[in-house]
């Protein structure tokens, strides 16, 4: 039987597509807010161990467990805050976008269950500055919000106060990591800060700080109102519950599948996807954002597991899975993903700034005949800098995980192509010598 979406934080916003955002529809059709009213009912720390319990990890890239992470903070230590990481940039990745503009309510809820069990009283949404629709239904929800006594002084009667703030960035990728974010927050260039101290320690404004994903959030309330055994039950070993992926590229039926963890890239690429477009066979595919290693056909009929995805060498990351058809070159890829990273590093730490060019200015001739016989050597030779050992999990001589994310376009060239290439590499050579010599 062909695979099925499994819909948890998506059914709504699929079911009601004309007016999801709203705080009627909501409301009465979707029980918006009634997990808060059941929260404030709760100790915070009953709530921490619910969400343990759920398995629930993190939905933006590094898949960190959640209720692990908020119990990370420390214990005598206020004010603390929560920020929440909307600022979804990396490449191909569109699933934040999507529950932003048609199911704010769910994110607001989220992130106020969220505050409570963390005992926040300042808490930030942090969204990409390019989405223009999505600011103004998340600052509605968050209004309405106010409006009916699930935001501001006394939520419900609990005593308990929160104020939440929708901040608008300018639109850069680096925001995306969690302390490039608390820097852009705090009104400085969005530049990542070396860890530790980590942000549950030392965040915002050097006070304790939970940075959660938008996707993350929106799964509190269903775990909240169906119980952490509930989540725990669906997926697969130590990746519970669903998730949304954003599957892209050559592929049928391009979008946002919310499917539980544990189907095969086989199932949801070609029973959800539609397989890859016009008859064609694949070549290759991203399985986690622009950021990680790539795969390839033999491995289809693996989980969608975050750890059995480290086993492979790569990751499920930020959930974005780019499909490439037999005809795509591979290098013509790895070049436009360097291009992006290049453009995207912040310039804070050396290998980064310098790497990361170096590597688009080599696989662009790469890419276009004019590469030379040792240039594949070159670059795992200067990765070494950016990424000792120029491995999956990385080494890192950077400050963040965009010097490393930079490499793995090349690491994947060098293990699937690596003879290919070289000998692509040396006939390119030939070719022009051969050019030279008749035009003189
Ligand atoms: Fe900036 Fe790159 Fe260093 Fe990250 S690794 S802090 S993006 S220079």
């Amino acid at each position: 039987m062909a695979a099925q979406e499994t819909r948890v934080v998506t059914k709504f916003l699929r079911e009601r597509t004309d007016d999801s955002w709203t705080f009627d529809a909501a409301r009465t059709h979707n029980k918006a807010y009634s997990a808060l009213e059941k929260a404030m009912g709760m100790e915070p720390a009953a709530l921490i161990d619910e969400v343990t319990k759920s398995g629930l990890r993190g939905r933006g890239g590094a898949g960190f467990g959640t209720g692990q992470k908020w119990s990370f903070l420390p214990k005598d230590v206020f004010p603390r805050y929560l920020a929440v990481n909307a600022d979804e940039g990396e490449p191909a990745t569109f699933k934040d976008h999507m529950l932003i503009e048609k199911d704010p309510h769910q994110i607001v809820e989220g992130s106020i269950i969220t505050s409570y069990a963390i005992q926040a009283h300042h808490a930030f949404i942090y969204l990409r500055g390019e989405f223009a629709l999505g600011a103004d239904r998340l600052q509605a929800a968050v209004d309405d919000a106010y409006a009916n006594g699930f935001l501001g002084k006394n939520i419900l009667g609990s005593g308990y106060d929160l104020d939440l703030i929708v901040h608008r960035g300018a639109g850069c990728y680096i925001a995306g990591d969690e302390t490039g974010l608390l820097s852009s927050l705090e009104g400085e260039r969005a530049m990542p800060r070396i860890k530790p101290p980590f942000p549950a320690v030392q965040g915002l404004y050097a006070a304790p700080t939970i940075v959660n994903n938008v996707e993350t959030m929106s799964t509190v309330p269903h775990i909240v109102r169906e119980g952490g055994e509930w989540y725990a039950g669906m997926g697969v070993n130590k990746s519970t519950g669903t998730r949304i992926f954003s599957v892209s590229g050559n592929v049928e039926r391009p979008g946002n599948y919310e499917i539980e963890l544990g189907v095969t890239f086989r199932e949801l690429i070609d029973d959800l996807a539609g397989g890859v477009s016009g008859g064609k066979k694949l070549g290759f595919f991203i399985p986690g954002g622009a950021s990680s290693p790539w795969l390839r056909a033999e491995h289809l009929d693996e989980p969608l597991d975050m750890d059995r995805a480290a086993e492979l060498g790569t990751m499920l990351g930020s959930g974005a899975i780019m499909v490439f058809d037999e005809t795509i070159d591979p290098v013509l890829v790895a070049w436009r993903i360097a291009k992006f990273f290049a453009h995207e590093s912040c310039g804070k730490c050396t290998p980064c700034r310098e790497g990361s060019g170096w590597l688009e200015k080599v696989l662009y001739r790469m890419a276009n005949g004019l590469g030379r016989p040792d240039d594949l050597d070159l670059l795992m030779g200067f990765g070494n800098t950016i990424s000792p050992g120029v491995t999956w999990p990385p080494g890192m001589t950077t400050i963040c995980q965009l010097g490393p994310s930079t490499m793995s376009p090349t690491l994947s060239l060098n293990k699937y192509w690596g003879e290919e290439i070289r000998a692509r590499l040396a006939k390119d050579a030939d070719r022009r010598t051969t050019l030279q010599v008749a035009s003189a």
